[in-house]
């Protein structure tokens, strides 16, 4: 059976309802659906310490995402900014399109 995992994609906005980074709000930069992870721009930032290497010469800390569970992550709609579920609606020409479940409007340009 195929896992279930929200309709996220890159570039979307999310909020994350669990966890120390609760309430934060950001936008997607990668998913991996494989792992059910998620990449949010400036949210869950983990310090890591670097080696001085030829892209950072004196070493240091440098900040770094770390992945999220996806199910940790709510789409937030840009019509109605609200957290929401992603439903799908078919268009007249066959093609799918994610809406949102709070407004009905459409998630994708
Ligand atoms: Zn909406």
């Amino acid at each position: 059976m195929r896992k279930k995992h929200p309709k996220i994609k890159k570039d979307d906005k999310v909020i994350v309802i669990v966890g120390k980074e609760k309430g934060k709000i950001g936008t997607v930069l990668r998913v991996d659906s494989e792992k059910g992870r998620v990449i949010v721009e400036k949210v869950n930032i983990v310090k890591k310490h670097a080696k001085p290497s030829a892209k950072t010469a004196q070493g240091g800390i440098i900040e770094k995402e770390a992945p999220l569970d996806i199910s940790n992550v709510m789409v937030v709609c840009n019509k109605c900014t609200e957290p929401t579920r992603i439903g799908n609606s078919l268009l007249e020409d066959g093609s799918k399109v994610r809406v949102c479940k709070k407004c009905g409007e459409p998630m994708d340009e």
